[in-house]
């Protein structure tokens, strides 16, 4: 039948791109992927030329499940000549240039199972089959794969204020912007919020007139990258999370948090060497403010730009700091898609309103077992914190893959246990 699928997948950034590069075993499933831009890119408007990726380069699309895979990292690196002199550099990882540069060079090579510029709209289920609608094409597949990404998240009191001169780093603003003598105020002291601050300080944007960067937390905390903590990066640690009562989960991924979303300690040397050097060698005569223990609570609108009301709770105080320009670098969220509007009573939620995740990545639904719904990135309430990040993005495909396949396509279950034992003592 033409159009239909055993697999459809939506959107493709690197999470579908691993799951499209590893089914080349399983190789009797028809499989297609879709995604609404006109080519393969990655988060394009927080591409800064000096941002590393956090994740080795070896943890690619397929490399921890099948080295043998012709679309690694290594395989890329061969293709293109360049082998030898990557090996010089000593790097660990590499910057998130070419890291989309690697993903483009494995979507070039895999067209036919891609397609770009179909935007999917809409998702139902009839019979034994989901219907997937762009605005050109109907398709239909036994089963669905989501991977959407991620949405900016934008702070209550911003929402009435985003425009041209308040807006998420995560916008086509941040491109155009000039903040040529303009008082620019950052919120976040995420690696996001860090990598706008230093652009900006290079005068990326123009020189300002005087940046702050304002942060919740009590300080520019590095990701802790130590080997015992990178062991939640793990498929044991995963396994061994995943059994936990839900009601347990979330207080031990919010103390992992530096493990995932602390600032990349190598950037914050380059940024405090950057700063010595302007403000100590070169006289520079840079007004900037790095101001930890602040929470936005408020902004408000002047005659002359906004005043935006911080929480120290450092002082226990507020205080006001004046503005031309807001760059909310405020993190992301994962919400339902609004392509399943017309599924939405087949599905199960929790009571935070959040997808109920199987441990192979497939939902917990009303329709029958043969059909699944696999949800990339939806599940660091059910699979911890290693969800989001690259790391086990190839460990994940495979699992999809096998329970797909019903049987063991990759042998992922014999890696060794971690050195801390999360496990029940028997
Ligand atoms: C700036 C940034 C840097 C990061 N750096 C790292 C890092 O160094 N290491 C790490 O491990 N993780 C990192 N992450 C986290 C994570 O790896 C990325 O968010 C990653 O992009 C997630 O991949 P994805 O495939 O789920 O989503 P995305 O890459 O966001 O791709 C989703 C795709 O879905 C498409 N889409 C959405 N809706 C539709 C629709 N209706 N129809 C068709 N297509 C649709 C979009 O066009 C998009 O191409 C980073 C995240 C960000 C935001």
């Amino acid at each position: 039948m033409k159009n239909h699928y055993d697999l459809l997948g939506i959107g493709i950034g690197p999470f579908h791109l691993s799951l499209a590069a590893l089914m080349r075993k399983h190789e009797k499933a028809r499989t297609l992927f879709l995604d609404q831009k006109s080519g393969f890119e990655w988060h394009s408007e927080l591409m800064f030329s000096e941002a590393d990726m956090q994740t080795s380069y070896l943890k690619d699309l397929v490399t921890p499940v099948d080295p043998t895979n012709p679309h690694s990292f290594l395989n890329f690196l061969v293709e293109n000549g360049i082998f030898y002199s990557f090996m010089n550099t000593n790097r660990k990882v590499v910057t998130r240039i070419e890291f989309e540069q690697y993903c483009q060079w494995v979507s070039s090579k895999m067209n036919e199972g891609l397609k770009f510029n179909s935007s999917v709209e809409s998702v139902s289920f009839k019979g034994d089959k989901f219907l997937i609608e762009t605005s050109k094409e109907t398709y239909t597949s036994t089963n669905l794969s989501i991977a959407t990404g991620v949405q900016p998240r934008i702070p209550e009191c911003a929402l009435k204020h985003i425009g041209a001169t308040v807006f998420h780093a995560k916008s086509s603003s941040l491109k155009s912007i000039d903040l040529t003598n303009k008082r620019v105020l950052i919120i976040g002291g995420g690696q996001t919020g860090v990598e706008v601050f230093t652009s900006a300080i290079q005068e990326k944007w123009g020189r300002v007139k005087n940046i702050r960067l304002i942060s919740r937390r009590q300080n520019l905390e590095p990701l802790d990258e130590s080997p015992f903590t990178n062991e939640y990066f793990s498929p044991s640690y995963v396994e061994d999370f995943f059994k936990l009562e839900q009601g347990h989960k979330e207080p031990i991924v919010k103390a992992q948090k530096l493990a995932s979303d602390g600032n990349t300690p190598q950037y914050l040397e380059k940024l405090y060497n950057l700063l010595y050097q302007m403000k100590h060698v070169e006289k520079h005569p840079l007004d900037f403010k790095i101001l930890p223990y602040r929470n936005l609570v408020d902004i408000r609108k002047t005659d002359s730009g906004y005043h935006a009301i911080l929480e120290n709770n450092f002082h226990h105080l507020h205080e006001t700091l004046e503005a031309d320009i807001i760059i909310l670098s405020t993190g992301f969220c994962i919400g339902i898609p609004k392509i399943f509007d017309n599924i939405k009573d087949l599905l199960h939620f929790d009571e935070q309103g959040r997808f109920i995740i199987r441990r192979n990545f497939d939902l917990d639904w009303k329709g029958p077992s043969e059909n699944k719904i696999y949800a990339l990135n939806f599940s660091r309430h059910r699979h911890g914190i290693s969800e989001p990040q690259t790391s086990l993005m190839a460990w994940r495909s495979a699992t999809i893959i096998n329970d797909m396949a019903g049987t063991e396509v990759y042998k992922i279950n014999h890696t060794a246990p971690c050195f801390v034992q999360y496990g029940m003592l028997i």
